[in-house]
């Protein structure tokens, strides 16, 4: 397979070269990253500032593209422009910290994933559920196993997934789940402080994971020991909320 490889955390990112590592023994991989980190920036484009990409060599000298835009942009010029090649899978990762839940709202991992799913590429977005994880090669692995088998699957049009991985040595590892998002909020609050001219600023805190509602979903089934995979899908639309909508009447419009 042709792969490409992205993430939002920028192109020094250990998580992205223990990807790499993974993905090079077995096939074609091409990098294009944010050269500084861009975690939760969502999906989010550049469209008035002018995107530069540099040629850097990263982790004992391989070669990547560094681009000073959003894992969107990434992926959008590596399509379009940078690469001489259709990829035949997409991988965003590996993301220190789950992306689970509402959080998927705000992850520039997943709008990665997502970006290169809009192009009709199988995608996924890799994360692991540690901010300081101890086992990115067995999760680079896991990525790989699910990597091959969408593409070899042919998953369908306008669904991605969303991959979450305990950080655990392989024989810890509780099996597999087919997850769905979990959709409660965190509790969050904000830090008010003072800079030194005694000026406020805030920093957003979170508090507390929720409360799950379903045992299958994301962040519970990682809790669990269990790896997540969620398929996602790029249509928002919530068609059960159209029937109730279209009995709506709104007089003369
Ligand atoms: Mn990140």
């Amino acid at each position: 397979m042709r792969v490409l490889l992205t993430n939002d955390d920028g192109i020094l990112a250990e998580g992205l070269w223990a990807l790499y590592h993974e993905f090079a023994r077995f096939h074609t991989v091409s990098v294009v990253a944010p050269d500084t980190e861009k975690s939760a920036v969502g999906h989010g484009i550049t469209l008035y500032n002018p995107l530069r990409v540099k040629q850097v060599r990263a982790d004992g000298g391989h070669k990547a593209l560094a681009v000073n835009g959003t894992p969107a942009d990434c992926i959008k010029l590596a399509v379009l422009e940078l690469l001489d090649f259709r990829p035949d899978l997409v991988v965003s990762g590996i993301n220190p910290g789950s992306n689970v839940g509402v959080n998927l709202n705000y992850s520039g991992t997943v709008a990665a994933a997502r970006e290169a799913c809009l192009y009709g590429i199988a995608a996924l977005a890799v994360s692991v559920d540690s901010f300081a994880p101890r086992w990115y090669s067995h999760a680079a692995r896991i990525a790989r196993l699910v990597g091959e088998k969408a593409f070899e699957q042919d998953l369908a049009d306008g669904v991605f997934l969303n991959v979450n991985i305990p950080d655990l040595p392989a024989e810890q590892m509780a099996g597999m789940v087919i997850s769905r998002q979990g959709v409660r909020p965190y509790r969050e609050s904000f830090d008010k402080r003072h800079d030194p001219r005694k000026r406020v600023y805030y920093w957003q805190v979170c508090e507390a994971k929720p409360e799950y509602a379903h045992e299958d979903e994301d962040g519970a089934v990682l809790d669990r020991g269990q790896v997540s995979v969620t398929p996602v899908r790029c249509d928002t639309t919530a068609y059960s909320g159209r029937e109730e909508i279209g009995t709506w009447r709104f007089g003369e419009l």
